[in-house]
């Protein structure tokens, strides 16, 4: 605590007794009966003028402490808070609410019966600086504080002697002022060991939320370790309309678990809709439900108009922590078809493509005339990955287009599109002698011209197999 410099002893001994050396400024100079500090007990001289707040001297060449700040304020506290509860029955405290920032005081009386007050009366080895007697026995002690507060000891021994006491900071607005401390004011005390800590009844409901909510907090965590919803798989679907407008959706497989045991498998889009759901306690089997279910959605988009796409961007994977993908995340996974307006369909684009195999096939019709028919089947790549598959004819036409990589499946497809087109030449009575499909190297040159394999007999009228 910063001490003001100003701050001069205030209190003597006058026919040995303690006094405030204002009571002498009534007396002419020569008239005044000597007074001593009660400190160094030396004669000391009255500074009681006009102007200038009552205070004593010490002789020049002095050494007592009295002249410092910090003991004349100790000293000032002491004598002015005794002189005071000398005419005084009771003594209230106050006490500020330890449950938080509220600032809630309340003033309880504190002593109320003593007969006499010492200032460093000898209790054994103690001295406080304010001791409430009853009977000569110390009944109480005011420590007062400048710099440093209480000792550990004083409080253990003043334990011990069972005198209760409390702890105030020394302060000239306690005595000094248009409105000094009187004992119809509590005392601001900064502790206490007869004043347990107090705390006001909205702090006590306070804490008591709080209590509660932090156990339910509690509970709510304990649920959750036991009941939880876990992501197993995850994957992401591109539909891609006729209308030119395309949309992303992101499925996510949970298994659902009620005190430790999964008790269902459901998959969610990422606006938390349910799309399938299944109970049961074995994961394998609900999985292979749940998937099954979504593929039949898909497929019922897949029947929507031929200009639609439904593409499964991302099938079913596991799912790790911290690979999220997510809808609109468009840059990590951008959509792979461009609406390609003047054809009015999706496309893929690609940058290299490549014939992938070969098939001729020689037409030979009842007139005698004789076509041949080259298809390839071809893939587009983009950016190093086959976006898609086509069959395209030696004409250049492109008969079929299936997206993503050469499957199996996808395979299939595409040479069925070709077995309809020589089925239908059969039908309207060609001779179709169709080469098995060949792999294509690129840089094999198509050595196909001379291979025909039938001849037209002009006499029989019909196709022969040429002879060697
Ligand atoms: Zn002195
Ligand atoms: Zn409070």
């Amino acid at each position: 605590m910063l001490v003001p410099p100003h701050i001069r002893p205030s209190w003597v001994v006058v026919h040995g007794a303690c006094c405030h050396v204002s009571t002498l400024a009534a007396l002419a100079p020569a008239a005044r009966p000597p007074a001593y500090c009660p400190l160094c007990e030396e004669l000391i001289t009255p500074k009681v003028g006009a102007i200038r707040t009552h205070h004593y001297a010490h002789r020049p060449d002095s050494r007592c402490a009295a002249a410092h700040p910090e003991t004349a304020l100790h000293l000032n506290t002491k004598f002015y808070l005794a002189q005071q509860l000398r005419s005084a029955s009771s003594l209230r405290v106050a006490q500020t609410c330890a449950g938080g920032r509220c600032g809630a005081r309340r003033e309880i009386v504190w002593q109320a019966d003593w007969d006499d007050v010492a200032v460093e009366f000898t209790l054994g080895s103690l001295r406080p600086d304010i001791a409430l007697l009853k009977g000569g026995r110390v009944v109480a002690a005011i420590e007062v504080v400048v710099t440093h507060a209480m000792g550990d000891d004083k409080k253990r021994m003043l334990g011990e002697a069972a005198v209760p006491w409390v702890e105030l900071e020394a302060s000239a607005a306690l005595y000094e002022g248009d409105a000094p401390w009187t004992p119809a004011q509590p005392l601001p005390v900064w502790r206490s060991s007869t004043l347990p800590p107090w705390t006001c009844d909205s702090c006590v409901a306070a804490q008591r939320q709080a209590a509660l909510r932090e156990a339910q907090i509690q509970r709510d965590a304990e649920y959750r370790r036991h009941n939880y919803e876990t992501t197993r798989e995850a994957m992401m679907v591109d539909s891609y309309f006729c209308s030119g407008k395309k949309y992303r959706e992101v499925a996510y497989l949970v298994e659902r678990y009620r005190r430790d045991t999964c008790v269902g498998v459901f998959v969610r889009t990422e606006d938390g809709t349910v799309i399938a759901d299944a109970s049961g306690d074995t994961p394998e089997a609900l999985h292979t439900q749940v998937k099954a279910a979504v593929e039949a959605k898909l497929d019922q988009l897949r029947a929507r108009p031929a200009t639609d796409v439904v593409h499964v961007r991302i099938a079913w994977r596991r799912w790790e922590k911290g690979r999220k993908f997510v809808a609109k995340d468009t840059g990590r996974f951008p959509f792979s078809y461009t609406w390609d307006a003047a054809a009015g369909r999706w496309r893929r684009p690609y940058d290299e493509e490549a014939v992938h195999a070969i098939k001729v096939v020689d037409l030979y019709f009842s007139a005698g005339e004789k076509r041949r028919e080259i298809f390839y089947v071809v893939q587009r790549y983009w950016q190093g990955l086959c976006a898609e598959a086509l069959i395209r004819t030696g004409q250049g036409d492109i008969l079929a287009v299936e997206p993503g990589e050469l499957t199996e499946p996808t395979r299939d497809r595409l040479n069925r599109v070709v077995r309809d087109r020589l089925a239908a030449h059969h039908r309207a009575g060609a001779l179709v002698d169709a080469w098995a499909w060949r792999r294509w190297e690129p840089g094999t040159p198509l050595l196909v011209a001379d291979e025909e394999r039938y001849v037209w007999g002009v006499a029989t009228r019909t196709w022969e197999l040429a002879s060697e």
